[in-house]
């Protein structure tokens, strides 16, 4: 029996294992099949205070793990498949286990949102991607014009990086502004290898008889104009979704997935709390993040020591 099982390593997820850790509480992480979560396909993560020069998503989420292990959490490679939230103790499967709990944290996180268009799922890992980190400098990519679609954070992240690779980075964007923070929007815009195509959507990646893309087919939303970019990648940044499936029918979510806290970090479920993106579509940052794994370590700790009174 888990006094505290944590499911997701994210940002949220590791400091609620390191707060809970401190509690002496054992908490169990459960992985996901992204250890470390999203921040880990990022590159320099510039606005998490105390990293004056930046620092790798990756080596971030690491130290976070090392730290809250330091301290007795456990990490489990392993992804949810099940839930069951009717009683308590809670029971969880993992890759076929079963795993009891007393609380639960669900730190599940966001994931990449798809554009939905033809040709883009059978092309995927055949040159549309969802991550430049993980796959910019593969050798197909190198010297190649490239399309990055968004015109968020990410989109100009994307870009950015990948102007390390590409021979030229074709900025796809709904509308004719970025909704990027400034100083990124402004970054990306001066970078003379990003070259902006505004107003446009992608509506088909081109070419599935060829099984790699080639090009991919645009639509000007204002004049309706049609026309054909060609490019060896595309790379999606268009936002993210909450990874919240497996809760569905027991933890209360609005229209959008997202769950919804009843009482502090707790959810509709008493002993069963939320943190990070997968309760938040505001935000959405790793230091957020982080503080909603806090705060939901003390409500678990909280929660475990008044039943226990
Ligand atoms: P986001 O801010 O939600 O931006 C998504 C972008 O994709 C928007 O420009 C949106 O267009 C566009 N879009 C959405 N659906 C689309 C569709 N179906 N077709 C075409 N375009 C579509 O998402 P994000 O950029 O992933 O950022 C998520 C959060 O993480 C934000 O809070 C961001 O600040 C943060 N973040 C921070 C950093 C950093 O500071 N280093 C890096 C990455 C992300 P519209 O603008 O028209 O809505």
């Amino acid at each position: 029996m888990e006094k505290v099982v944590i499911i997701g390593s994210g940002c949220a997820g590791w400091t609620a294992a390191l707060y809970t850790a401190r509690a002496n509480l054992s908490p169990l992480v459960l992985t996901g099949k992204h250890p470390g979560g999203l921040l880990t396909t990022t590159s320099i993560v510039e606005n998490f205070p105390g990293f004056p020069e930046g620092v790798d998503g990756f080596e971030l989420m690491t130290r976070m793990q090392k730290q809250a292990e330091r301290f007795g959490a456990r990490a489990s490679f392993g992804l949810v498949e099940k839930v069951d939230f009717a009683k308590r103790p809670f029971t969880l499967r993992a890759d076929g286990e079963t795993v009891m709990a007393e609380t639960v944290i669900i730190a599940t996180g966001a994931s990449h949102k798809h554009l939905g268009v033809p040709g883009e799922n059978l092309l995927e890992t055949k040159g549309v991607t969802y991550c430049a980190t993980c796959d910019g400098a593969l050798p197909c990519f190198r010297n190649q014009p490239l399309v990055v679609v968004g015109g968020g954070d990410s989109a100009c992240e994307e870009a950015t990086y990948l102007t390390r690779f590409g021979s030229i980075i074709h900025l796809v964007h709904r509308r004719d502004t970025l909704r990027a923070s400034k100083i990124m929007a402004e970054r990306t815009l001066e970078n003379p290898k990003i070259k902006p195509v505004w107003d446009s959507a992608v509506t088909e990646v081109l070419d599935v008889k060829q099984d790699k893309v080639t090009a991919v087919k645009l639509k000007n939303l204002k004049t309706g104009a049609e026309s054909v970019l060609n490019c060896a990648g595309v790379f999606v940044a268009i936002g993210h979704g909450p990874n919240t499936e497996i809760f569905k029918g027991q933890i209360e979510t609005g229209e959008n997935g997202y769950i919804i806290p009843k009482q502090g970090t707790m959810t509709n479920v008493p002993g069963v709390f939320v943190a990070g993106d997968c309760a938040d579509h505001v935000y959405r940052q790793a230091i957020t993040a982080a503080g909603a794994g806090c705060a939901a370590a003390i409500d678990a700790e909280r929660f475990l020591a008044a039943q226990n009174q």
